[in-house]
Order: C-alpha cells, then sequence, then structure tokens
C-alpha cells in the first residue's frame, strides 16, 4: 500500500522565522498538498538555551499570513498530540534507554569543566578533541565504567548525558531525493549527545527521530545544514529497529545573498534594505528587523517569489497562485545548488500582483493609508485615480506619493520646473487660459482637453510652454498623469482654484 504522505516543518523557537525557514515551510506544504498529504507543525523546543519567548507566535502568524495552513500542530492539535516537544519530554527517555540496552549508546559522565579542559588540551597539542571511538571507552562513560560504578554515580544523582555509540568504520549508504545518493563513512562523525539528565529533555537528534517516527511522517524536507546529520538520522531509525518505515530525506539548497557569496543574512538586509523576515520582529530587547507584511509586500507575492528561490516549473511562467504551485511543484525540480536572492525581482512581483488587482481592489487598500494622511476620499474618486496611477506604483504607499497632489492642492512648487515654465508670457497665458476654462461648461477629460488645445492652436501660443505652466499650477512639479485626467478628477472648481494660487504665489 502506498504510504500516505506526511510531512512536518519543524522550527526551533529560538527567534523569528527566517525567509529561508518559510521557504522549508512552504516546500513541504507545496508536497503534502501535492500528494494529499498533511502538513505538520511541530515545534522543536528542546534546548532551553537558546528558547525566546515570542518566536512560536512569530512563526505561527508567519505560515498563517502567507497562507501556508497547518493540518496539526500546537494550536489545532492532531492525533500525535502534543506537537510541542517540550509538553512530550517523558516520551523520550525510554527510548534512549533502549539505546543504551541495545548497545548502540552509552551513559557519559564527563562534567562541562572536564570536557572544557580536554578540549583546551587538545587545542595546545594543535589536534581537535572528538568525542568518538578513539576516546570514548578511556572517558567516564559506561563503556568504561564498571555497571556497579554507572549504578553508584547515577544514584548519587551525578549529571550524565546519553551518546550515540557510533559505528567504527562503516560505509552509510543514503539517498536524498535532491541530491541523490550519498555515502559517508562513520570514522569521520562523533558520538553525538541524545539525551541530558541536566533538564531530562533530549536533543534535537533524538526529539527529532523519535517524534517523525510516532507521528509516521513520510517525508522529511529541511534545510541542507541537516545533511551532515544525516548519517546519524539514518543508524538512529537502524538502532531502534525503524528502518522499514523511515522517511526518505530532501535536503533543500540554501538561499545566498544578492551577490551570490554565503548565506543570506539579516545583515545583507540591512545594509542592501531590503527585509529577511516575512514579518516584523521585535526582540524582547526590544531589537527590531522590517518584515515583507510591514514594508508593504502582498503575501502571495512574497510565497510566489520564494517559490521559485530554488524551484522551478520547467517553464518561462513567472506568476503562480498558491492552487497553480500545488498542481506544478515537485521535489525533482528543487536545485541542488544554492539559490540567489533577487530583492529587485521580489518587488518586481509585488509590482505584478498589484496591478492585476482591480482598481476597485487597489482603492479600497488605498483608503485607510489616506485617512492616516488626513484626506477623506470616497471610494469612486480614489479608484478612478489608482486606475491612472497603477501602473507606475510597486506598493500600495506608493501610491499615496504618486497621487497625494490630486487630493491636496500644491504647497509649493517645484524651483526648476518654475525657473523653465513660469517666466515670459506664460503667467499672463495661465490667466487667460483661466477664463477658457471657467466657460467650459461639461468638464470632461475630453471635451476639456479639445477646447483648450483648439485655444492654444489659434493664439498660436508655444504648446509645451502653457501646457507645462498650466501643470505647474496643478500639481506644482513638472511630472504626473495627463493634466486633463487631473483637471477632471480635481473638477472645475479645484482646477480654478489652484490657478488662482499660483497666479497670487507664483506671480502674474
Ligand atoms: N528543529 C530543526 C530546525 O530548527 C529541525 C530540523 C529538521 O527539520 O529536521 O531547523
Amino acid at each position: 500500500m502506498e504510504r500516505k504522505v506526511r510531512v512536518r516543518f519543524a522550527p526551533s523557537p529560538t527567534g523569528p522565522l527566517h525567509m529561508g525557514g518559510v521557504r522549508t515551510a512552504l516546500y513541504n506544504y507545496l508536497f503534502a498538498k501535492k500528494n494529499g498529504g498533511d502538513f505538520i507543525l511541530r515545534i522543536e523546543d528542546t534546548d532551553s538555551h537558546r528558547f525566546v519567548p515570542g518566536a512560536e507566535d512569530y512563526i505561527m502568524e508567519s505560515l498563517a499570513w502567507c497562507g501556508i495552513a497547518i493540518d496539526e500542530g500546537v494550536r489545532e492539535g492532531g492525533p500525535h498530540a502534543p506537537y510541542r516537544q517540550s509538553e512530550r519530554r517523558e516520551i523520550y527517555l525510554q527510548y534512549a534507554l533502549q539505546l543504551i540496552d541495545s548497545g548502540h549508546a552509552y551513559y557519559a559522565f564527563d562534567t562541562p569543566e572536564e570536557l572544557a579542559a580536554i578540549r583546551s588540551a587538545a587545542e595546545a597539542e594543535g589536534k581537535t578533541f572528538a568525542y568518538d571511538f578513539r576516546v570514548r571507552e578511556k572517558l567516564a562513560t559506561s563503556l568504561a565504567l564498571s555497571p556497579e560504578e554507572v549504578r553508584r554515580r547515577i544514584d548519587a544523582g551525578e549529571q550524565w548525558v546519553v551518546r550515540f555509540r557510533m559505528p567504527e568504520n562503516e560505509e552509510v549508504h543514503m539517498h536524498d531525493l535532491i541530491r541523490g545518493d550519498v555515502t559517508v563513512n562513520t570514522s569521520t562523525l562523533d558520538d553525538k549527545v541524545l539525551y541530558k539528565s541536566a533538564d531530562a529533555l533530549p536533543t534535537y537528534h533524538l526529539a527529532n527521530i523519535v517524534d517523525d517516527h510516532l507521528m509516521e511522517i513520510s517525508h522529511v524536507i529541511r534545510g541542507e545544514e541537516w545533511l551532515p546529520s544525516l548519517p546519524l538520522h539514518y543508524l538512529l531509525y537502524r538502532a531502534l529497529g525503524w528502518s522499514d518505515t523511515q522517511p526518505q530525506f530532501a535536503h533543500l539548497p540554501l538561499l545566498l545573498k544578492p551577490t551570490g557569496g554565503g548565506k543570506l543574512s539579516k545583515r545583507d538586509g540591512d545594509k542592501m534594505g531590503f527585509p529577511v523576515f516575512p514579518l516584523r520582529w521585535v526582540s524582547p530587547e526590544g531589537e527590531t528587523a522590517r518584515g515583507y507584511r510591514e514594508d508593504g509586500y502582498f503575501p502571495e507575492a512574497f510565497v510566489n517569489m520564494l517559490a521559485l528561490l530554488g524551484w522551478n516549473p520547467g517553464t518561462e511562467q513567472e506568476i503562480f497562485s498558491m492552487d497553480e504551485l500545488i498542481e506544478a511543484f515537485s521535489l525533482e525540480r528543487v536545485s541542488k545548488s544554492g539559490a540567489r536572492f533577487n530583492p529587485e525581482k521580489t518587488r518586481w512581483f509585488n509590482a505584478q500582483y498589484l496591478h492585476a488587482k482591480t482598481d476597485e481592489e487597489v482603492a479600497g487598500l488605498l483608503l485607510p493609508l489616506l485617512r492616516k494622511k488626513g484626506v477623506e476620499a470616497d471610494l469612486a474618486k480614489t479608484t478612478r485615480i489608482v486606475a491612472l496611477l497603477k501602473e507606475r506604483a510597486t506598493f500600495v504607499s506608493d501610491l499615496w506619493d504618486l497621487s497625494s497632489f490630486l487630493f491636496i492642492a500644491p504647497q509649493e512648487y517645484d524651483a526648476k520646473g518654475t525657473a523653465k515654465f513660469w517666466k515670459g508670457e506664460n503667467p499672463a497665458r495661465i490667466a487667460a487660459l483661466r477664463e477658457v476654462l471657467a466657460g467650459i461648461g461639461d468638464f470632461t477629460k475630453e471635451n476639456a482637453e479639445r477646447i483648450v488645445h483648439d485655444w492654444i492652436v489659434a493664439r498660436e501660443y508655444p504648446m509645451g510652454q502653457v501646457m507645462n505652466s498650466f501643470r505647474l499650477t496643478l500639481v506644482g512639479a513638472s511630472s504626473g498623469p495627463s493634466i486633463f485626467d487631473i483637471c477632471e478628477i480635481i473638477g472645475k472648481e479645484e482646477t480654478l482654484r489652484r490657478i488662482d494660487t499660483a497666479l497670487e504665489k507664483l506671480g502674474r
């Protein structure tokens, strides 16, 4: 029988979720939905030293913002609840003990101070210390001490850890769905800690394997940084007798800096002016980091951009809805090599999504911003303005910069434009134009344009000079949309008023 696809996103709540983490969640989600499977959110919080308050909520809010729906998780519950590892703590010890009983793991009693001393002694000799088969029988472990001594130490309340007994000189053959076959010799690997008595908690490796097994995970899709742990994970499945139902693995390529070299970091974002987090983050210490949401990105654009960062559909298509991504996604088309982040392209995606919305939809998004600026505008007028300017905007907020003069008369006039156009006979021509405009009954764009045009031609005035000085009175600048669009939107009265103000302020 085909196994039901069940994947999990398993972040540790150690801070805000980096966009690389969001991409991991997204690929898991796409893979699950493509294959009619379940997407599980498991919080891996067994490292109490690295726990950051607020990080878990941040993770969930980020996924919700992106439209990544969770089938089973901390809030959603599910057949394998709880989904927070700190609440599953009593599950893990039995597996650590099982591994000791079967000879796959052992107790180690070295204190952190002793280990630090051994490490620096090795360093002094120019070596790096590894806790492995070369030393485990010479240190304070249950492989070296008598069973009675081990019992005595445990009963006396000495602290211990359980370490995996990495086999010596064995080739571990692994398969990765993205990278293909990988082989590693175990002699290059150390004996990882699986469990610590000090806080009665498993480490990542043990908790991760036990939970993936108990939660019936079919595929593990995660970042490349976990590839070095894969041999240990294979051997843990084998040691626990779970090889038959072990999940398949896929390790995703890194997200690289826009310049290519190295992993994309918050520092790159700060330097180059883009967020690396989905949402704004305020740390418990009060440090803040910007987020895509607060920077004005649509979640659909952010998700679309992320999906293509390491995966390609094999076609020229670039714009994908979530449903289209689900339809098109496959792990076979995820690349092995790092994916370079492109902030410019990310803005481009946002512009595409903005332009694809109806004028009325965008107007609805712009209205609250107008209100914040103290402008009360109606939907109809705002929609008309959006229609005129949408194509020039990347973010909704750009529309304010592009259109504020349509709501508020210019308070000042661009010096360059004034010097260039408000000279010679132009002010007098504008004064005369004012009377022409005042006489127009049907003040629509087409009608006003025709009348003004004919008037300028009949007088043999220089068209560019007159129109540019006219624009200056309306906009206060030499740029903006077509003059008669502006006239129609602000209306006859306001057009005349703006000319009067300009004549007054700039002189006739
Ligand atoms: N808790 C690990 C992390 O923070 C999960 C790694 C995995 O998916 O196995 O990335």
